[in-house]
């Protein structure tokens, strides 16, 4: 009858890997999965949520390029991100700002409060009142 520590030894020795190996198989798959998901969660929002003046939120398909004409500005929405034009404001920063693109990003235009927010990711979102 062979002891507990032989059998663990013929266990070690009838395995087709090694345990560096193993752990650099795992080291590559856990990449080959983490990696694309890393890369979703950094990718582009997939709405712009427009708040206008007169305060309701309107969602606009960030994949459809698109003007927006409001009172006192215009959205773009062109190649996946949005930015403002012919704003009507005094300091016109809400121009100013580059282009967004990624969920949480925003553009505000204070003087007349405005709020164009990026929200989603992975294409899940409800476009309203388009
Ligand atoms: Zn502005």
């Amino acid at each position: 009858m062979k002891t507990d520590v032989e059998r663990i030894e013929t266990v070690k020795k009838g395995r087709p890997l090694k345990i560096p190996d193993l752990a650099a198989l795992l080291v590559i798959l856990a990449a080959a999965v983490l990696l694309p998901l890393a890369g979703l969660g950094q990718q582009a929002g997939a709405a712009v949520e427009i708040t206008g003046t007169d305060g309701e939120t309107r969602a606009y398909d960030l994949g459809t390029d698109a003007r927006i004409e409001l009172a006192g500005l215009t959205v773009v929405i062109e190649g996946g991100r949005a930015y403002v034009v012919g704003a009507a404001c005094p300091d016109k920063l809400c121009e100013a700002h580059p282009s967004i693109g990624r969920s949480g990003e925003s553009i505000v235009c204070l003087p007349q409060r405005i709020v164009i927010k990026i929200v989603g990711d992975g294409g899940q979102f409800i476009v309203s009142g388009a």
